[in-house]
């Protein structure tokens, strides 16, 4: 192509039109945004309400200026694309300081126009002061909204990763938070039994949570629940979701998917050939759910911009999907999510069959005096061992442990591949034996049926029904705190404790992390006893349920 136009210059946008010049010198680049900055960190955008980053400005991090001296690349600030002329191959643009409306030509079109905030029609909603956050203005605003006034109490409502970053570093710049979730958790990315740790971590950090109650409407400074709590808002962030901005694509007839996002082929063309979509706006096509979904994360974004720009050029493409890696900070926690997720499966009514495994084993070398414990979720196929999914909470490095698990599943890894993954080890690092490693080794023990295990989520009807728990953790931690009714019979008495265990029902053994009550029940097997269940989780995974 000789002349490209792209629409939107952030994350998609600026992606495919540097691509496009490192392809060819001589193409004619012009990439519009409507907006007054090109090429800002959404990602970053929340790390300003804290003071993290000072200057707004900060959040830029290339001027049209730059896109032109470094790429000769035509970047057109307030300038909006109104709409696309497909039959002679034009886009109208109206320039938003002047009001002038003008035409340009393209031999290729590339759209990354995003998504938008959500915004319900709520009653009440010129009561309150209510800021949206999805680019460098908007965050500006309700950040000088905040420090030019005497506000102090700040409702977030969502708890989706922009609502809960919001909230972090709002709380962390010193307001008085409140989150507002209407279904029973945050970060429904995350299985309601991984969730519950960072519930504690908001409540820990004194964030008003509220959860599994839904925004009515609201009244003069206040919002208004569905359980009739009202609460005090001198600002409300709504971060209740995001939907892609299809406008230009549904205008021009382009074709919609069944998730109201663009569809797009192979190489990220639209129903036209000589449009192609990318980021925030299109349709990706999940490869573990094997459905259309949507998927508003920047690495994707961007590595759909680049292919974009390869295709045009006549490079093949290797469109893998996606599979949905992503992470994000709260306060001294940090979470991380691979693949599928139990509550994914369910949802998306998927006929697999499946396990999980639950350990919480230190995530380095505990004579580091930083080493902290690790909850890590693993989910595999039965009976293939194939990884499907992976969850990590905890203080330290959570990142690493998730991508090694996201890199298995592109590769249809399974348990055994990942109980001999060769991982770097020193004590500062990790443990010799990988947290990874360590949740294979107990996958494939409940795969190969080595023991039988119960999750934490069945713990409450045991109790409640009046099962025989052995606590295996010395009298000491027992007495700090234990399950009802549960029996102390600590790991190194066990041996000679044999003739208490019941022989005529079923006997669920824990300890604080699952370690010490697997010793206990391999002990066990070997001296006979067969009814035996470990707790997948244990102490740790059950305080937090
Ligand atoms: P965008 O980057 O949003 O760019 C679209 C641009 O197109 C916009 O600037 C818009 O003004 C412009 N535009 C739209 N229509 C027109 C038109 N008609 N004419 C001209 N211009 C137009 N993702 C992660 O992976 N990790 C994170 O930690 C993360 N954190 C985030 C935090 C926040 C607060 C936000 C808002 C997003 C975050 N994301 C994160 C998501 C990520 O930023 C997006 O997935 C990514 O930016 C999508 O790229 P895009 O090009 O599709 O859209």
């Amino acid at each position: 192509p000789k002349k490209v136009v792209v629409v939107g210059g952030v994350a998609g946008g600026a992606t495919a039109a540097a691509r496009i010049r490192r392809l060819s010198e001589e193409c004619e680049i012009i990439m519009l945004e409507k907006g007054p900055h090109v090429s800002f960190s959404n990602c970053s955008l929340p790390y300003h309400l804290s003071g993290l980053i000072e200057d707004h400005e900060d959040l830029v991090m290339m001027k049209p200026d730059d896109f032109y001296s470094q790429y000769r690349i035509d970047a057109r600030i307030y300038n909006e694309v109104t709409e696309i002329d497909r039959e002679n191959k034009k886009v109208k643009i109206k320039n938003l300081v002047t009001g002038e409306e003008y035409e340009e030509t393209y031999d290729k079109l590339v759209l990354s126009p995003g998504a938008n905030p959500i915004v319900p029609p709520f009653e009440g909603l010129e009561k309150v002061n209510y800021f949206t956050i999805r680019n460098v203005v908007d965050v500006a605003k309700l950040n000088s909204f905040l420090t030019d006034s005497v506000s102090k109490d700040v409702v977030v409502i969502g708890g989706g990763f922009i609502g809960v970053e919001v909230c972090e570093n709002l709380k962390l710049g010193g307001y008085n938070v409140t989150l507002i979730e209407a279904t029973p958790q945050i970060m429904n990315v995350f299985d309601y039994d991984m969730v519950q740790i960072l519930h504690k971590e908001m409540i820990d950090n004194d964030v008003n949570l509220i959860v599994n109650d839904k925004v009515m409407k609201f009244d003069k400074d206040e919002v208004i629940l569905e359980s009739s709590k009202s609460i005090h808002a001198d600002a409300v962030v709504i971060a209740i979701g995001v939907t892609p901005d299809t406008r230009l694509a549904e205008k021009a007839g382009l074709k919609i998917g069944q998730t109201r996002a663009i569809e797009v082929n192979h190489n990220f063309q639209t129903s036209d050939p000589d449009i192609y979509a990318v980021g925030d706006a299109i349709e990706a096509y999940n490869t573990l759910t094997n459905k259309r979904a949507r998927l508003a994360l920047a690495g994707p974004a961007l590595r759909q911009a680049r292919s974009a720009a390869d295709h045009m050029f006549g490079k093949s493409v290797d469109n893998r999907g996606v599979i949905g890696s992503s992470a994000i900070k709260l306060f001294d926690l940090n979470a991380a999510v691979t693949g599928l997720t139990e509550n994914a499966i369910k949802i998306n009514n998927l006929a697999l069959n499946y396990d999980s495994v639950m350990i919480i084993p230190n995530d380095k070398v505990g004579l580091m005096p930083d080493a902290n414990p690790i909850h890590f979720k693993l989910i595999f196929e039965v009976p293939t061992g194939r990884i499907l999914g992976a969850q990590a909470i905890g203080r330290g490095n959570v990142d690493k442990r998730i991508d090694i698990i996201a890199t298995l599943i592109r590769f249809n890894g399974t348990l055994y591949d990942l109980k001999e993954m060769e991982l770097c080890y020193a004590p500062p690092f990790s443990t010799a034996r990988d947290v990874v490693n360590v949740a294979a080794l107990v996958g494939i023990n409940v795969l190969e049926n080595n023991y039988k295990q119960v999750h934490v989520s069945e713990v409450r009807d045991l109790v409640e029904s009046g099962a025989y728990i052995i606590d295996v953790r010395e009298k000491d931690e027992y007495e700090e705190g234990h399950l009802i009714n549960a029996v102390n019979i600590p790991l190194s008495e066990i041996r000679n404790r044999t003739n208490e265990i019941p022989t005529d029902r079923p006997v669920y053994l824990h300890c604080r992390s699952s370690q010490r009550s697997y010793n206990a029940l391999t002990a066990l097997q070997h001296l006979g006893f067969t009814n035996l269940y470990n707790i997948s989780g244990s102490f740790m995974g059950i305080c937090y349920y």
